[in-house]
């Protein structure tokens, strides 16, 4: 089945309101294996949502419409739905029932034209609103079905969550089984470039990439009639695609890097400790954020003066004077550092400048270095991680903590291949 997402609303082509319903709705589509073609918005004009709606018809077997569902006369999408299937509208009692008892409960008088929200197109399913009025609606006809849903997102998820997706779900004999391929340290088009011929040749399971702060999310799907089926139809395809990928791959299903570092330190029996100065805290916020990171997480340094990387971290004050606190040296005595305060296997630094301020023509903004400091592998990488546009703080913060995390997986990486040869030392 293919699906377009038709948003009604002035206020969305205004620019006034995101249109944060069609990104919901795609994805749930996606996740239950109906491909959206076309997203498209239309304002509170009757001939415009007419043209708008019969397109959209004519080349989708499913056209689901957000918005134009209230009780006010620039909402017309029941209207013009119900026209285009020719039907006529009829009362829903039910509808009127609860709507009745909605503003009965939210103390409110009941308007004459808010009973136009209990007309439906006859022969229509009706979608209740526990959060509002507007009931939502399916029509179907010759294999095209319109499901109209009220634009409010707060109304609008719950319903599509709770009632849409059962109902799609119910109508379609296939299921959908997905894995998530988690890559970092590869970006999304070099992905592509690499799996460009097997995403185009593979149409079951399918190969969908997703970019999103830094990293890339290759989701596989496959249809079938039962999920076992499914499912392994998919395992080959993540198996052939981790193996070309190698490395960069740090977890299937696994959902973040947090989780995956955790998981990994509590298999290996491995403690990590960190010292932070640009992140912040970040990165024992994201390490901290795992159910269970207790087992692994010994302490986290918030070390932003000198004097803490000096003092409590053992940071030389030489090497401070001479490379500066943003440096491959201070990064990785922070992290040697950190590492010995804590007694823990591993330890990890974040040095750099996070912006606005503070960068220079040798130091320049996103310039940042992490360490990583154990007894079997110790690195300071140097990362650029501006990308010249304005408010980057937040960004270079959360791409340098993203980093640190990797680094953690590295070197538990690195202490597999040598596992059975040598025993941790603190
Ligand atoms: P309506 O159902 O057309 O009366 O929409 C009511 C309100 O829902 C609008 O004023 C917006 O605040 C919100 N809304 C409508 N469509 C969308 C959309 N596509 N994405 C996000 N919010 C929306
Ligand atoms: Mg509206």
């Amino acid at each position: 089945m293919n699906a377009e997402i038709l948003c009604v609303g002035t206020e969305l082509l205004l620019g006034g309101t995101v249109n944060t319903n069609a990104t919901y709705l795609s994805k749930g589509l996606a996740a239950i294996g109906v491909s959206v073609y076309h997203h498209s918005v239309v304002g509170d004009n009757p001939q415009r949502l007419k043209d708008s709606l019969n397109l959209a018809l004519s080349r989708a077997d499913l056209v689901i419409l957000t918005g134009g569902l209230g009780p006010t006369y620039d909402d017309l999408t029941k209207e013009m739905v119900a026209e285009y299937f020719h039907r006529e509208m009829q009362l829903h009692e039910e509808s009127l029932q609860r709507i009745t008892e909605y503003f009965h409960k939210i103390g409110r008088e009941m308007t004459e034209n808010n009973k136009k929200q209990a007309l439906m197109p006859k022969g229509a399913v009706v979608f209740q609103n526990n959060h509002g009025t507007a009931p939502g609606l399916a029509v179907e006809e010759h294999g095209k079905m319109a499901i109209l849903l009220p634009g409010p997102p707060r109304e609008m998820q719950p319903m599509f969550d709770e009632e849409v997706l059962p109902f799609l779900q119910k109508r379609s004999h296939v299921v959908f089984v997905s894995q998530n391929i988690h890559i970092f340290g590869m970006g999304e088009s070099k992905v592509e470039s690499i799996l460009k011929p097997l995403m185009l040749e593979s149409l079951n399971p399918t190969v969908a990439p997703y970019a999103k702060d830094g990293e890339v999310m290759l989701r596989v799907t496959a249809s079938a009639r039962d999920e076992q089926t499914a499912h392994a139809m998919t395992k080959p395809m993540v198996e052939k695609i981790c193996g070309i990928l190698g490395d960069v791959v740090y977890g299937v299903d696994i959902g973040d890097l947090q989780t995956a570092a955790v998981k990994k330190l509590k298999e290996l029996g491995l403690k990590v400790a960190t010292s932070e100065s640009c992140t912040g805290g970040f990165v024992s916020k994201r390490l901290t954020e795992v159910p269970g990171s207790s087992a692994v997480f010994e302490c986290g340094v918030c070390s932003y003066a000198n004097r803490i990387k000096e003092q409590v971290l053992g940071v030389c004050k030489e090497t401070l004077e001479q490379y500066g606190a943003v440096s491959r040296q201070t990064a990785q005595e922070m992290a040697q550092g950190v590492r010995k305060l804590a007694g823990a296997d591993i330890g990890i630094s974040t040095t750099g400048i996070a912006g606005p301020d503070g960068g220079t023509k040798e130091k320049p903004v996103g310039l940042v270095y992490v360490g990583v400091d154990s007894a079997w592998y110790s690195d300071v990488i140097e990362l650029h991680l501006s990308r010249g546009r304005v408010n980057e703080r937040d960004l270079i913060r959360y791409l340098a903590a993203s980093h640190a995390l990797d680094q953690i997986l590295k070197a538990c990486k690195a202490y597999e291949k040598r596992q059975g040869t040598l025993e941790p030392q603190r």
